[in-house]
This record gives structure tokens, sequence and C-alpha cells, in this order.
């Protein structure tokens, strides 16, 4: 025969059911997350560019400041090998040496600031490709312990479910069908216990004298007049 207190054990059951969806649906977009690697992943291929990027800056530097030098040699050459005959050829030559001796200073102190700069990138290269290794690492582990979970997760989940089918097998249709609708509408909630000898446990709200009596009484499902549910008197 048909029992409220079916109703009440299925709206438990069911409870537990939602719980465990949301646990396992949770455990599964956890282990879709790969976030965390690929903040890493994407910190580390930028240092990279940027250390790749600095070299080339720096090489090209060098470059320059080699050509400089052989600039200032060739110039030393002819301010000091005797080639220059008049004042005013030797006056432009020594501007001229003065101008790429500055360039010199100048590209070195440049090039300096290369250096740091490829220095301090290769540093936090090397920290950011450190913390990857981590990262990778505990990720791999935790997919591990997630999986196991939602296996875990997954299991409990059919067992409950087969639980459920034996539990609503006695119960009518229709009863099932109000039960499904205030459940929809009340928040996963639809049976609630009358407590206290007069009040829904589900909306707290007091029952008259004849309500209760007709709730005692009643032949089938009762349902708080406020809120719908469908009452248990336990
Ligand atoms: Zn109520």
């Amino acid at each position: 025969m048909a029992d409220i207190r079916q109703l009440f054990e299925l709206q438990e059951l069911d409870l537990k059911i939602d719980a465990l969806e949301k646990a396992l649906s949770g455990t599964r977009a956890r282990l879709a997350d790969e976030s965390a690697v690929t903040a890493a992943r994407q910190k580390s291929a930028t240092l990279k560019a940027r250390q790749r990027d600095t070299a080339v800056k720096r090489s090209a530097k060098e470059r320059d400041v080699a050509e400089l030098k052989g600039r200032l040699n060739k110039l030393d050459e002819r301010l000091y090998g005797g080639a220059i005959k008049n004042v005013k050829e030797m006056t432009a030559t020594q501007g001229e040496r003065d101008g790429v001796q500055h360039e010199i200073i100048r590209e070195e102190e440049a090039l300096l600031e290369l250096m740091l700069d490829v220095e301090d990138t290769q540093e936090a290269l090397r920290e950011a490709e450190e913390a990857l290794g981590k990262v990778e690492a505990e990720r791999k582990a935790h997919k591990v312990t997630l999986a196991e979970s939602e296996k875990r997760q997954s299991a409990d989940l059919s067992a409950l479910k087969s639980q459920r089918e034996t539990l609503t097998e006695p119960v009518p249709p229709r009863w099932l069908y109000t039960y499904d609708t205030v459940r929809k509408a009340k928040g996963g909630v639809a049976v609630a216990k009358l407590e206290r000898g007069n009040m829904c446990g589900g909306c707290r709200i007091t029952l008259s004298t004849s309500e209760t009596q007709k709730a005692k009484a009643a032949d089938g499902l009762f349902q708080c007049n406020s809120c719908k549910r469908i009452l248990y008197i336990a």
C-alpha cells in the first residue's frame, strides 16, 4: 500500500542524488580545467619569446659597437698615421673622432642595459619553467585524484538511482506526478514534515486547526495551503 513515508524517503533520496550530481559535475569541471597549466605555459612562452627578442637586440647592438670601434680605429690611424697634412682636416677628423667616441659610449650603455635585460629575462624564465614543472606535476597528481572521485561518485550515483527506482515502484503515478511538479517549483523539496503538530516544515507557516485535522485525516496527499508542499506527518 502506498504511504506518504515513501514520498518522504524519496525526497531524502532525491536530495542526496541532487547533492551527488552537483558534486560530480564539479569534479568533471575540475577535471576539464587546465587553466593553471595553460597560464603557466603561457608565461613561460612569453618569457622565451622575450629572451629570443633581447638576444637578437643584444647581438645587433654588439655589432653596432664593433662597427663604431672599427670606425674609431680608422680615424685614429688617419689622425696619428701622418696622412693628414693640414690643420683644417686635422680638426675635422678630430671632431669626427669625438663624435664616434661619444656614440660608442652611448651605445655601450645601451648594450649594458640590454645585457641586464637578458639576465633578468633568463632568471624570470628559469623561475617560470620551474613553476611550470611544479604546476604540471601537481595537475597530474590532482587529475588522478579527480578521476578516482569521478569514478566513485558515478558509481554512488548509479546506486542511488537504482534505489530510487525501487523506492518509486509502489508509489502511485499521480503521487509521483504531484511530487515531481512540486519539487520542480520548490527548489527540489516537495515533501515537508508537519512540525510541532501544526507547522509546515517547508514554509514554517502554522496550519489552522481545521487544516491540521484535514492533514491528519487525509487518505492521500495533503498539500500545505501556503507553499503547496506535500505534508508528511511522522
Ligand atoms: Zn508550507
